[in-house]
C-alpha cells in the first residue's frame, strides 16, 4: 500500500531552512511529535516536509535573570535545565505536566508552542470541521464540546489550545523571536496567536514560511519562590488539561506587588488573566482577595451544552493555585 508522496529535505542552515519553506505545501518538521499524528490523521497533508531537526536554535541560555529558549530545545532539557529550575520553576513544572517522558525527550519548544489542537472532530477524518476543511462547519459546536473553550471561541471554531508550556510562557510575560523572508521581529507570545472568528484554520499570525526561532522570558527572579502550574486532566498523566492555571506571584510586606495568571484548556489560546492579575495587585494574598481573582476569571465565559462544569473548575483552579502559593512567608 503506498501512502501520499511528498518531498523530504533537510535544511543545512536557517536561510536553508526558510528558501525550502517557501515553496507552497511545505511544513517544518522539528521534533514531529504533532505533525506525524496530524499527517497520520490526515489532518494536514505537506507536499514538502522540511527538516529543521539539525539547526542550531537549541540553546537555552541564562543572562541577567533573563531567559532564553531555542526553539529547538527538547522539553526535556528545558525542564532539567538548573537555571530554569532554580530561576523559572513555572516553566519547568508545566513542561513535566506535559505529555509522558518519551514525548518530551522528542518534542521542541517551538513545536510544543504551534501544536494543533486536540478538538477530536479535527483529529477524525471525514467529521464537520472548519479548522480542517474550511466551510465544512463546527461539529463540536453542537455535538461533543466537553473539552471546548470558554472564552475567545468563535460559530465557527470553538476548540481550545493545548499547551501547557505556553501557558505557562503567557503567565511570565514570555516573547517569541521569529524568522521569515521580509527579516526578524519579536512579538508577545499572545499575538502568535489568533482567535478563530471567521477563520479558525489558521491558528496563528505567522506569514508563510515564518520560523519561531527563540522564546523570551522576561526576568521572573521575582516569582521563583511562589509559583505554580495546576493542571486538572481527566487522568493523571499524559493527558491534556481540562483546565489549568499558571500563577505567579511577588509579595512584599505582606501586600502582593505583581501577578501573572493564565489558563490553559479554556481558549483558542493561552488566556492570560490580566483582570484577575490587576485585580490581586495591592492586597493581601488572603481568601477574600484571592476570591474576588477568581470570580473576575470566569466574569465572562461563555459556556456550550456540555463544557459548563469548567466555569467552576476554572474559578476553584485559580483559588487553588493561588492558595499554594499566597501564603505568608
Ligand atoms: Fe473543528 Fe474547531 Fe469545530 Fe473543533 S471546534 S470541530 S477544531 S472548527
Amino acid at each position: 500500500m503506498s501512502g501520499p508522496s511528498f518531498q523530504y529535505s533537510r535544511a543545512a542552515n536557517v536561510h536553508d531552512a526558510l528558501v525550502q519553506a517557501s515553496r507552497p505545501g511545505a511544513a517544518y518538521l522539528a521534533g514531529g511529535t504533532d505533525l506525524l499524528q496530524l499527517w497520520k490523521a490526515g489532518a494536514i497533508a505537506p507536499a514538502e516536509v522540511v527538516d529543521i531537526s539539525s539547526l542550531s536554535l537549541d540553546q537555552v541560555e541564562f543572562s541577567d535573570g533573563q531567559l532564553s529558549l531555542g526553539a529547538l530545545a527538547r522539553l526535556s532539557d528545558v525542564a532539567s535545565h538548573p537555571d530554569v529550575k532554580r530561576h523559572h520553576p513555572l516553566i519547568a513544572s508545566a513542561i513535566l505536566a506535559s505529555a509522558s517522558g518519551q514525548i518530551r525527550n522528542m518534542a521542541t519548544v517551538g513545536g510544543n508552542l504551534l501544536q494543533r489542537t486536540r478538538c477530536a472532530y479535527f483529529r477524525t477524518e471525514g467529521l464537520a470541521c472548519n479548522k480542517r476543511i474550511p466551510g465544512s462547519g463546527c461539529g463540536a459546536l453542537r455535538g461533543e464540546n466537553r473539552q471546548a473553550a470558554l472564552f475567545g471561541a468563535s460559530t465557527s471554531c470553538v476548540a481550545t489550545h493545548a499547551s501547557d508550556l505556553a501557558v505557562a510562557l503567557a503567565a511570565l510575560g514570555a516573547e517569541v523571536e521569529v524568522l521569515g523572508a521580509e527579516g526578524q521581529r519579536r512579538l508577545p507570545l499572545r499575538d502568535l496567536y489568533r482567535l478563530p472568528a471567521a477563520t479558525p484554520e489558521r491558528d496563528t499570525n505567522l506569514t508563510a514560511g515564518e520560523l519561531v526561532t527563540r522564546i523570551h522570558v522576561p526576568d521572573a527572579s521575582r516569582f521563583a519562590a511562589r509559583s505554580t502550574y495546576l493542571k486538572v486532566r481527566d487522568r493523571a498523566s499524559f493527558e491534556f488539561a481540562v483546565v489549568s492555571v499558571a500563577a505567579a506571584l511577588h509579595i512584599e510586606n505582606g501586600r502582593i506587588v505583581e501577578a501573572g495568571l493564565a489558563a490553559g484548556g479554556v481558549a483558542p489560546l493561552p488566556w492570560r488573566l490580566t483582570r484577575s492579575e490587576a485585580a490581586l495587585v495591592g492586597r493581601a494574598p488572603g481568601p477574600q482577595a484571592i476570591a474576588a481573582a477568581a470570580e473576575i476569571a470566569v466574569e465572562h465565559a461563555r459556556p456550550l451544552a456540555h463544557n459548563g462544569f469548567k466555569v467552576a473548575l476554572l474559578r476553584n483552579a485559580v483559588i487553588r493555585a493561588l492558595q499554594t502559593i499566597g501564603g505568608q512567608p
